[in-house]
């Protein structure tokens, strides 16, 4: 099934997910299995030996994450982080360079700032939206790879895909987009230009926060066959039940988002005129900076909010404390509300970094529930 033939809700049901064939089964069974018998030597029945190798649940979710994406190869892994690793070590090696978001997440700074760097893999943060900077920190023969996210996290910047890729192949590098606050129902990173494509699959695409996992997406087959076997080399796979949980998820996604859309839109209304809300950031906001770009390449703004108090750092903790059905939480992306301040939370491994969030930010994953409840919410919160 390919993104030609039919619509993104259809393939997000249906690809890789035609019913098993032994049974009928319409949903792919979880197959919790470790090896598989072998009629002889060297004869494995359908091609599954051990799976961390390969396995059918997991076959099925790596199917439908490259169709919904429109990319040629999908690789699920056991996190986000997980993902973004195997990625980074295929990709890079000792004594090159990555040129990264000045606001990236801060599990992904960590990453490069942690781990990468003691093995020799040198990184630059930049402001993506600003190609003159993105330029000015190539080093030709070193940059292997922009590593974009849009819209990021937590400050919602945008960049512009399309402009990257052109930049980055323009250098015989590769573009990475890190597509998990839009999801692939809203944007689509290879169809303008993107190498591959990240996601911590915790969030949108598994919708239900009860289950953390990852996912790389290419759009050549070339470098989908070198994953694929740094996956299996690496390990870090995804089980066959998160798999699975996975794509229950992904079945949804679609209405899901317009859900999560609709009730941001009204959120954002309602803070933009509160008397104790300063800046809200919302790439919806024709005042937002990345406004544009946003309307070029996604189909709408999404689910993620955040705002800065006008009280500052107290009372940005104080609402977080406050709320009631917006759950204190990390993690995003799923049915239910969530309020986090990034800088004590999220964000606190980038504090003293290029990549420090303001101490009076508040996020929000705003969920699928009865909107004028999450409005009354906030009103309470904000006193
Ligand atoms: C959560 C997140 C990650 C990391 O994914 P995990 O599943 O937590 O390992 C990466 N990028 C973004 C934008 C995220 O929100």
């Amino acid at each position: 099934m390919t993104g030609n033939e039919y619509g993104f809700d259809t393939l997000a049901i249906h690809a890789g997910q035609d019913p098993d064939p032994r049974t009928g089964a319409v949903v792919p069974p979880i197959y919790q299995t470790s090896t598989y018998a072998q009629d002889a030597v060297g004869a494995p029945r359908l091609g599954y030996e051990y799976s961390r190798s390969g396995n059918p649940t997991r076959d099925a979710l790596q199917e439908c994450l490259a169709a919904i994406e429109g990319g040629r190869r999908g690789l699920a892994f056991a996190s986000g982080l997980a993902a973004e690793d195997t990625l980074l070590r295929t990709v890079c090696r000792p004594g090159d360079h990555v040129v990264i978001p000045d606001d990236a997440y801060g599990g992904t700074f960590r990453l490069f700032s942690k781990v990468a760097e003691k093995w020799g893999v040198d990184w630059t943060a930049v402001p993506l939206g600003d190609l003159d900077a993105v330029r000015a920190a190539f080093r030709p023969g070193h940059t292997r790879l922009i590593w974009a996210e849009t819209p990021t996290n937590p400050l919602l910047n945008i960049a512009d895909v399309a402009a990257l890729a052109a930049l980055a192949h323009e250098y015989d590098a590769m573009l990475a987009v890190d597509n998990t606050f839009a999801s692939p129902y809203l944007q689509q990173p290879i169809s303008f230009g993107a190498d591959v494509v990240i996601h911590s699959t915790t969030k949108y695409l598994g919708g239900h926060s009860d289950v953390v996992g990852g996912a790389l997406i290419t759009a050549d087959e070339g470098l989908g066959q070198e994953l694929a076997f740094h996956q299996n080399a690496m390990g870090a796979v995804n089980g066959p039940f998160d798999a699975w949980l996975t794509l229950r998820g992904i079945k949804t996604l679609g209405v899901r988002m317009d859900r999560h859309c609709d009730n941001a839109e009204r959120v954002v209304a309602y803070l933009e005129t509160h008397a104790k809300v300063g800046q809200v950031l919302y790439p919806g906001l024709e005042s937002h900076p990345g406004h544009e770009t946003a309307a070029k390449q996604m189909s709408r703004f999404g689910g993620m909010v955040s705002f800065r108090a006008k009280g500052g750092r107290d009372q940005a903790i104080e609402i977080c404390n406050r709320t009631k059905l917006f759950v204190l939480a990390e993690s995003l992306g799923g049915v239910e509300s969530l309020i986090e301040h990034p800088g004590q939370m999220t964000h606190l491994s980038a504090a003293g970094s290029p990549l420090e969030v303001p101490a009076d930010l508040v996020r929000l994953s705003v969920g699928i529930e009865t909107v004028d409840d999450l409005l009354a919410d906030l009103e309470q919160a904000l006193g």
